[in-house]
């Protein structure tokens, strides 16, 4: 059936390509007042179709017959709410456009006819002057339901004149750990029932106490600390996932921080193992209260993510020995992503595709317990009462691509993969995918 339609749409094609394909000469965005305009100047006039996307946000327009001018590739680089724009020719003789924004805005478009000035133009325009707040990853808009979101701490490790430690390559660890935040921030906002508020979002030192401060000022269900381990051995790989322990005030634990803080002290700002004392301190103080089980569980479960793909280090939650928890506030995690001092950790960090995999992880481990443990109260607990999330099968055709699949089922290509443990976008014909049906809605 798909088959015949699409071969019914490549003759289609075929007839029309002898003569009438437009051609996108050029792409251009620009942001004003707060507004995007993107506008494609194309050599005749051309039909298209505009839909959005959600989980990453996306506005895709399908412009039909055309094809992109040599000259209009590479597209330009994003601008106001647009992240990036890419786009490239389809072998159905449609040409696709995909902007991937930074948040969800209104969107519209109009052709505009040819003049005495201009050619035939589309035009797209994005978001209004008045609703642009002025830090668009730190909060996705609020659902009108009473129900509350749950806010997800995200915290970039380190920021500013405290790089953390570093690898032989001279990756940062601040600057890996901003990207995988920041990451991480826009999957949770694009999240149904979660908000993400981070700590930084830029190469900036933020003290400790103010981090801690945030987390617990916006009465975050979870405090999440990303950072990348380093130690003198090269060979030591892998993530660990830390949460505080209930049996930590022993004297082994005092031993063991202070030896951390003559470490630090020793090599300066590269400290060795990275549980900075100060840091310690924060998660002790966000926690002081905390239930240690729940954090406990939601490190498991982003623990069992990150095993599908990464090395880990241990294969359970450990627990930092620094304090006593007593009773519910904030639960906290800090999350070793990798060893930057390990060269293949080093380089896994530095790549967006393994950026992605591990947001995607962490993402799926919060999901896992937030829907087994939702907090009453929240768009979570009401979205879990749903039937568990159906899912679909999907048997790989010759020509499917991942991101293809994805647009068709309106979930995004990160979900699939780590619903099927796909270690990259490849796929074979005759694979069997499962769709996770978005539990939106
Ligand atoms: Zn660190």
């Amino acid at each position: 059936m798909l088959r015949l339609s699409g071969l019914l749409l490549a003759v289609l094609w075929c007839a029309t390509a002898l003569g009438e394909a437009v051609r996108v000469q050029d792409v251009r965005i620009a942001e004003r007042d707060g507004a995007t305009r993107v506008a494609l100047d194309l050599s005749g006039p051309a039909t298209h179709k505009l839909f959005t996307l959600r989980n990453p946000d996306r506005v895709v327009i399908d412009i039909k017959p055309a094809r992109f001018a040599p000259g209009a590739l590479p597209l330009p680089a994003g601008a106001g709410d647009v992240r990036r724009l890419r786009g490239a020719n389809r072998e159905d003789g449609s040409l696709r456009l995909v902007l991937d924004m930074q948040r969800v805005v209104p969107v519209r478009s109009f052709d505009l006819a040819a003049n005495a000035a201009h050619g035939n133009r589309l035009v797209i325009d994005l978001g209004v002057a008045a609703a642009r707040p002025s830090q668009p990853v730190k909060t996705a808009p609020r659902p009108p339901a009473v129900a509350r979101d749950l806010v997800i701490a995200v915290d970039a490790g380190h920021g500013g004149k405290d790089p953390g430690a570093r690898g032989s390559r001279g990756t940062r660890e601040k600057d890996v750990t901003l990207s995988i935040s920041q990451r991480l921030a826009g999957a949770i906002n694009a999240e149904p029932g979660m908000r993400a508020v981070v700590t930084r979002d830029s190469d900036r030192f933020v003290p400790l106490r103010a981090r801690m401060e945030l987390a617990r000022g916006q009465k975050s269900d979870l405090f999440l600390s990303i950072h990348a381990d380093a130690f003198r051995d090269r060979r030591v790989r892998g993530a660990t996932v830390y949460t505080l322990s209930e049996k930590g005030a022993s004297d082994e634990a005092s031993r063991r921080l202070a030896a951390r803080e003559n470490a630090a002290v020793t090599i300066g700002n590269v400290h060795l193992e990275d549980k900075d004392p100060l840091l310690a301190g924060v998660l002790m103080d966000l926690s002081q209260n905390a239930s240690v089980s729940s954090s406990m569980d939601i490190g498991e479960e982003i623990l069992q993510e990150l095993g599908k793909f990464a090395r880990v280090r241990k294969r359970h939650v450990q627990r930092a020995p620094f304090l006593v928890l007593k009773s519910p506030d904030v639960p906290s995690l800090l999350i070793e992503t990798a060893f930057i001092s390990n060269p293949d950790d080093e380089s896994n960090l530095r790549r967006s595709a393994y950026q992605e995999r591990l947001v995607a992880a962490i993402l799926d481990g919060m999901r896992d317990y937030f829907y087994q443990n939702p907090p009453p109260g929240t768009r979570v607990a009401q979205l879990a009462q749903n039937p568990r999330p159906r899912e679909r099968q999907y048997v790989i055709r010759r020509g499917d691509t991942l991101s293809e699949i994805a647009d068709r089922y309106n979930v995004s290509i990160r979900r699939i993969r780590s619903h099927n443990s796909l270690r990259n976008d490849r796929i074979r014909v005759g694979q069997v995918l499962r769709i996770p049906i978005p539990r939106d809605i």
